[in-house]
């Protein structure tokens, strides 16, 4: 079923994208992860934050044109924009 939605404040039809995040030398998609985030450390020195990378959830957005408003989802499956 697709997923084409208005935004609740203006009535506008929202227009789907993603997160990017930046990394070392990279732009990779924004993901959700469960739980509160720890430091991970290698040799006693922080090294970032523990991941488990199969409980990880892209984060799908839609954005509306008039106001800005965002609406963000991590499903595994779905939503998914709806096909021109
Ligand atoms: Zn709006």
């Amino acid at each position: 079923m697709p997923f084409d939605p208005s935004c609740p404040d203006c009535n506008e039809k929202m227009e789907f994208g993603f997160i990017p995040d930046a990394t070392y030398g990279a732009v990779v998609e924004t993901h959700w992860h469960p739980g509160t985030p720890k430091e991970a450390k290698f040799f006693g020195i922080s090294s970032g934050t523990v991941i488990e990378k199969a409980r990880m959830i892209p984060v799908r957005a839609w954005r509306c044109p008039k106001c800005g408003l965002l609406r963000v989802y991590a499903k595994a499956e779905g939503p998914r924009p709806h096909d021109p």
